[in-house]
């Protein structure tokens, strides 16, 4: 039988509660084997991010814990862009007999008609699409009936707003798994206003 296994995509700058209840809630509903946090190597969206070293070591300390989470850093040491198309080429490459589930949230699957060889990272993966709250999926044809739209318990978290909270003080407990906030202030990240 094909192993299952679901790829989540991001900048994990930092990965927080979000990140993890789309990745449990989708591998159980979906019956995955296992699911892989892809973190993004230089996110041509995201100029300003954490260097790629901290973002893999936060999503490491993130998944710790979970038996079903793995961190890939292929498109980390890859030079240049960072292509989904390129990754799932290369995966199918390596892993012939497994079928591949990429998970977006629906503000990350509003851009699909913008990414680079849309078409052929479709034709790789099934696409999967997480509620998210405040960001409706809202996709044209070809690309609205090649994805299918899944609800998970809807978490109010981004990373952009972890960053702010972190510089400013507020809490952060509980939307960052402990090990990846003592990592942040460990490395001093996001000049941290407490400890
Ligand atoms: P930022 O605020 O810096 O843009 P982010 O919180 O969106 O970051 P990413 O690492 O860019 O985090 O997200 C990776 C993937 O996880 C994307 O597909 C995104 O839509 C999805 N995702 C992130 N947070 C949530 C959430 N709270 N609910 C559902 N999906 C999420």
């Amino acid at each position: 039988m094909s192993r299952r296994v679901g790829l989540l995509g991001g900048t994990f700058d930092p990965p927080h509660l979000g990140h993890l209840v789309v990745a449990e809630c989708l591998r159980v509903d979906l019956g995955l084997d296992e699911v892989r946090f892809l973190v993004a190597g230089q996110p041509w969206m995201k100029p300003g991010t954490t260097s790629a070293d901290d973002r893999i070591a936060l999503a490491q300390a993130a998944v710790a814990d979970d038996v079903y989470l793995v961190v890939d850093d292929r498109e980390v040491r890859r030079e240049g862009p960072t292509y989904t198309a390129d990754t799932l080429e290369e995966l199918s490459g390596s892993e012939p007999d497994t079928e591949w589930w990429f998970m977006l949230g629906a503000d990350a699957a509003n851009a699909l008609p913008r990414w680079e060889r849309a078409d052929a990272a479709l034709e790789l993966a099934r696409f999967v699409v997480a509620t998210r709250p405040g960001h409706e999926l809202d996709l044209p044809e070809p690309y609205a009936s090649r994805v299918e739209l899944r609800s998970v318990p809807l978490v109010g978290v981004s990373s952009s707003e972890l960053r702010e909270r972190y510089r400013t003080g507020r809490a952060t407990r509980y939307l960052v798994p402990d090990a990846v906030h003592q990592l942040i202030v460990e490395r001093g990240l996001y000049e941290v206003a407490h400890g």
